[in-house]
C-alpha cells in the first residue's frame, strides 16, 4: 500500500515547465533533423544542451570541458565463407545468412576461424554468486563455444528460479554470452537460435547481423574479444550435434541442471570473412554541480540526446524522425533537474548531468563514458536514467524496470511514499529491458541505477487512459516521423516525473549510503570488487 504523502517530506523546487517545453520544442524541431550523431545536427544539439547547462549554473564536467569525445568504429562483414564443420563422418557445410550469421568485434580487415574445436557450453553462464559455471574445468583457448540462448529457467511461470524464472537476467542476454566467451579466451562463440526463448524469429537475427555493427573504439581494437561471434539456426545446431553423436534436446535438459559440465564435441569449425571498417566521432555532454561536503562522491542523471536523424518517409513524405518523446523529453528533464538542484544549493555529493550520444546505435555514448569515466565508477554512488517521458497526466503508480535488484529499492519506496505513489512491475520482465537502455552501461560495471518511469494507472482515466497513451506511442510514434512535439501536450505527468527524479537523485546526493546490489544479484561481485579496490588505494 502507498503511504499518504508525509508532512516531513523534503521540499521539491518547482519544475520549470516553460524550460521543459522550450527544450523539447527546440530539440525536436525539423531544424535539428532528428539529432543524428555525426550529422550537421550534432553541433547544434550539443550547443543547445551546453547553453541550458550553463544557464542552470552547472560547471563543465570533463576537466574544464563540456564535451567528451566518443570515438566509434562501424564494422561491416563481407565475403562471408560458409561454415564448415569437420571431424564427423562427412564434412558439413552451412550457408551464411540462411543457416548462420557471424561478425567480428575486433577491428581487423580479415577474420579467420580455422580448425577450432567445438565445445557445447550449455547456457554459457559463469555466475559465481549462484555457484553456476558452464565453463567449469575447461580451457577455451582456440576453441569455439556453442551456446544455448536465454537462461536455464526462462520457461518457468514465476520469478523464483535461480535465474529469476521467467524474468530475464543478464545471463540470458546474447550480449552477455559473447562477453563471457571472450573472458574465457574462446576463439569464437556461436549461439543456437530458438524462437521461443530468444523471443524473436531467425529473420530478426539475420537482418540485424547482416548490416553494419557499431562499437566504441578501444585502445586494443577489441583484441580482448573473440575472433568471431555468431548465431546458428536450431536445425543447424541439431545437425552438428548429431554428427557428434549428441542430441540437442537431451543436452538442453542436462544444461538446465546445476553441475552441468562443458562438452567437447570432437568436431572442428572453419569460417572466414572480410571487414570494412569506418571510424567516426560523436560527443557526450557533461555538466557538474560540485558537492558541498563530499565532492569526490558522484550521483548521476543521464539521458541520451541522439535520435534517428533522417529516416524512412511516412505517407506525407516527412523523413525527419524528430524524437520529441524519445528523447528530447529526457534532455529537457536533465536541463530542468540541473536548474532545480542548482536552485536548491549544492548537495553533499557532486551531481553529474550526462547527456549521452549514440543510444540508438547500441548504448555507445554511455558505454564509452563507463569505459572511460571522467569520475571514477567506484566513487559513483548511483544514478537516474531518463528515456522517453510521456505527455499526459500524472499517474498513481511508478513502473520499475528490472525488478528489485539493489538497495535502491528502499530509496524508491521511501520516495514513492512521499508522493503517495504505488509501484508496478514492467509488463514483460522476460524481455530484459533493464539490459537495453543507458543505465545498463553503468549497472554492468557495478553502479546501481534507477530505471523507473511513470506508471500507466493515471489519476484521471485510470489504466484505460494510460494504456491509450502508451499504445498510441508504441504503435504510431515510436521511432517514426510522428514522434513530434505538440503545444497541446498536457505536461502535468512529465512534471510529476521530474519531481520524482529530483527526489531520487537528491536522496542519493545528500546521504552517506552506498547502495549495493542484493547479494545474489548478477552485478554484486563487480561492485564489491570495485569498492574494495577504491578503498585499497
Ligand atoms: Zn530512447
Amino acid at each position: 500500500m502507498p503511504l499518504a504523502a508525509s508532512h516531513a517530506a523534503p521540499a521539491v523546487p518547482p519544475v520549470d515547465e516553460a524550460l521543459m517545453r522550450e527544450t523539447i520544442r527546440t530539440l525536436s524541431s525539423d531544424e535539428y533533423e532528428g539529432r543524428g550523431p555525426g550529422t550537421a545536427a550534432e553541433p547544434k544539439t550539443l550547443d543547445a544542451i551546453i547553453a541550458r547547462f550553463k544557464a542552470a549554473g552547472l560547471q563543465p564536467g570533463n576537466k574544464g570541458q563540456w564535451l567528451q569525445d566518443v570515438p566509434t568504429a562501424t564494422i561491416s562483414g563481407t565475403n562471408r565463407s560458409p561454415l564448415t564443420i569437420t571431424g564427423g563422418a562427412a564434412t558439413m557445410t552451412f550457408k551464411p545468412s540462411s543457416d548462420f550469421v557471424v561478425g567480428s568485434y575486433r577491428i581487423t580487415p580479415h577474420t579467420e576461424v580455422k580448425d577450432s574445436e567445438l565445445v557445447f557450453v550449455g547456457y554459457g553462464i559463469n555466475a559465481p554468486e549462484l555457484g553456476w559455471n558452464d565453463y567449469a574445468g575447461i580451457d577455451m583457448k582456440g576453441k569455439t563455444a556453442v551456446i544455448l540462448v536465454n537462461d536455464p529457467d526462462y520457461a518457468m511461470e514465476g520469478e523464483n528460479g535461480l535465474f529469476r524464472g521467467r524474468r530475464m537476467t543478464y545471463y540470458g542476454r546474447w550480449t552477455y554470452k559473447f562477453e563471457e566467451a571472450a573472458r574465457q579466451g574462446a576463439t569464437a562463440a556461436l549461439i543456437i537460435h530458438d524462437t521461443f526463448p530468444a523471443a524473436y524469429g531467425w529473420q530478426v537475427v539475420e537482418s540485424s547481423w547482416s548490416g553494419a555493427q557499431h562499437f566504441v573504439q578501444t585502445a586494443n581494437d577489441g583484441a580482448d574479444q573473440t575472433v568471431a561471434n555468431g548465431w546458428v539456426q536450431k536445425p543447424v545446431a541439431e545437425a552438428i550435434l548429431k554428427a557428434a553423436g549428441k542430441d540437442l534436446a537431451a543436452l538442453t535438459a542436462a544444461a538446465q541442471q546445476k553441475g552441468f559440465k562443458p562438452l567437447p564435441l570432437g568436431l572442428k569449425a572453419n569460417l572466414s570473412f572480410d571487414n570494412t571498417i569506418e571510424k567516426a566521432n560523436s560527443h557526450n555532454v557533461i555538466g557538474v554541480l560540485p558537492g558541498k561536503t563530499r565532492p569526490d562522491e558522484y550521483v548521476l542523471y543521464t539521458a541520451h540526446w541522439d535520435h534517428l536523424g533522417r529516416c524512412k518517409p511516412d505517407a506525407t513524405g516527412d523523413d525527419i524522425c524528430n524524437g520529441a518523446i524519445d528523447n528530447a523529453t529526457g534532455v529537457a528533464a536533465l536541463a530542468a533537474l540541473a536548474r532545480m538542484n542548482a536552485k536548491a544549493g549544492p548537495a553533499a555529493r557532486s551531481q553529474v548531468f550526462l547527456a549521452v550520444t549514440l543510444e540508438e546505435s547500441g548504448l555507445l555514448g554511455s558505454e564509452y563514458y563507463a569505459q572511460n569515466p571522467v569520475f571514477p565508477l567506484a566513487r559513483t554512488v548511483g544514478g537516474v536514467n531518463m528515456d522517453a517521458l510521456y505527455a499526459g497526466g500524472p499517474a498513481k503508480d511508478v513502473t520499475v524496470t528490472g525488478g528489485d535488484k539493489s538497495d535502491l529499492t528502499a530509496i524508491l519506496r521511501k520516495v514513492e511514499g512521499e508522493f503517495g505513489l504505488s509501484e508496478s512491475s514492467e509488463d514483460h520482465p522476460e524481455r530484459g529491458y533493464y539490459y537495453r537502455s543507458d543505465h545498463f552501461s553503468f549497472a554492468k560495471r557495478g553502479v546501481p541505477m534507477f530505471a523507473v518511469e511513470r506508471g500507466t494507472d493515471l489519476v484521471n482515466g485510470g489504466k484505460a487512459a494510460g494504456a491509450a497513451i502508451s499504445d498510441d506511442y508504441t504503435n504510431v510514434r515510436y521511432h517514426q516521423p510522428s514522434d513530434e512535439y505538440q503545444e497541446s501536450w498536457d505536461m502535468s505527468g512529465m512534471l510529476q516525473d521530474v519531481r520524482l527524479f529530483y527526489r531520487l537523485g537528491r536522496e542519493l546526493a545528500d546521504s552517506t549510503i552506498w547502495p549495493n546490489w542484493h547479494p545474489n544479484d548478477e552485478f554484486r561481485a563487480i561492485r564489491d570488487k570495485s569498492l574494495a579496490q577504491a578503498k585499497g588505494k
